[in-house]
């Protein structure tokens, strides 16, 4: 993603920036606040030792994106007092006003997305007809999760909330779309003996996301990485989960069945290539009246799922996240990810084809979420 080159720029416009923001705070409130520019000069500091003491050492996503978000507080005076410059030739009292306004404001709404956001999870009902679904799956009920990214959850105790929402929807079977973690297999520890009580009578099906491969561990070594890998592969194992890599196994109900395939990720990810291969997943399926296919990345679905494998009936997805920011009502949807991904939330359909896009029960870069929250999917087949 970055390559070790561009750090010592990264680090100089990242120290230039801190400056600037500083000399901007320190004109703006001059001696009057003097224990405001104090705390500000003080957390600046330690904000950019603490980057650069952190900078090598193999810390998590959480830490990480903490760190960001409070780089872009720190830099916000600097932007105002840039907009200032060319907008209002620097009225000082104003953009004092609206500087300390301003942060507050967006601190305040940004740590209500980190602790109460988060956990805010939606149950979403999905009822799907399939002309061709065999009469004794009609009616059968899945429970569609995705997106753990488990390291960047501490409430555990509404996580366990979110597993008793999940067995509450009386699922006949839970597929999950990958993302256990953020890339350390160890995030995973604390949350096993929770996880493990997602329960359904045909069990839980899942695959492998573009972060559980150890490739997000930007500085690991190479062996460390294929061992982190390695460790969260076997995550599925331990909760006593059916990982599919390119597989595909049946759903049987008196003689009829429906074939569930799993592939590895297939996204646009430079990291770990496309690993997903739909042509071994499905190889032996055919008999099955529905096919269900479990893939981590929606792009799968309009660039190969539609075109080339028609006979896959209905698509699970996740990895958006919906960006965990947006608007997301009946009458109005926006994220800025529908900019980068066509399909990002919700059901879609092509043609006979369906896919569903779980926002995600987990948090990513920002831990936290707004407007766009955690959802567990519930998708009912009708005949
Ligand atoms: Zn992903």
């Amino acid at each position: 993603m970055f390559s070790l080159s561009a750090l010592p720029v990264g680090i100089l416009l990242f120290g230039m920036i801190e400056i600037g923001a500083f000399k901007s705070v320190e004109k703006v409130f001059q001696n009057r606040f003097s224990p405001v520019l104090q705390l500000y000069r003080w957390l600046s500091v330690l904000h950019f030792a603490g980057f650069m003491l952190t900078l090598f050492l193999p810390i998590g996503l959480l830490v990480r994106s903490v760190q960001t978000a409070f780089f872009v507080f720190l830099s916000i005076p600097y932007l105002l007092k840039i907009v200032f410059a060319l907008v209002y030739k620097t009225n000082t009292k104003t953009a004092l006003r609206v500087m300390v306004l301003g942060i507050v404001g967006l601190a305040a709404v940004l740590v209500y997305g980190i602790v109460e956001g988060a956990y805010r999870y939606q149950v979403r009902h999905v009822v799907v007809k399939i002309k061709h679904l065999p009469a004794s799956f009609d009616g059968f009920r899945i429970v569609h999760i995705s997106d753990f990214h488990i390291g960047s959850l501490w409430r555990h105790d509404r996580v366990k909330e979110g597993v008793r929402l999940m067995n509450a929807q009386k699922a006949d079977v839970v597929f999950f779309t990958g993302d256990f973690v953020n890339g350390r297999a160890d995030e995973m520890t604390p949350f096993l003996p929770i996880l493990k009580n997602i329960k359904a009578p045909l069990g839980v099906f899942c695959i492998l996301g573009n972060h559980d491969y150890g490739s997000h561990n930007f500085f690991m070594s190479v062996a460390n990485k294929a061992r982190q890998g390695a460790a969260i592969q076997k995550i599925p194992s331990l909760l006593g989960w059916t990982l599919l890599r390119n597989q595909h196994q049946f759903l049987r109900r008196g003689a009829d069945s429906v074939a569930v395939l799993g592939v590895e990720n297939w996204g646009d990810s430079r990291l770990n290539g496309r690993k997903g291969n739909l042509a071994r997943a499905r190889a032996g399926s055919q008999g099955a009246a529905v096919k269900l296919l479990l893939s981590h990345d929606p792009l799968h679905w309009e660039q190969q799922i539609t075109r080339d494998f028609k006979d896959i009936d209905f698509t699970f997805s996740g990895h958006t996240h919906g960006m965990q920011i947006g608007i997301d009502g009946p009458a109005c949807r926006w994220s800025p990810i529908q900019y980068i991904y066509a399909h990002w939330a919700g059901l879609y359909q092509t043609g006979t084809q369906y896919l569903n896009v779980n926002r995600g029960f987990g948090v990513g870069l920002y831990p936290g979420r707004l407007g766009i929250w955690p959802e567990i999917s519930v998708i009912e087949l009708k005949k």
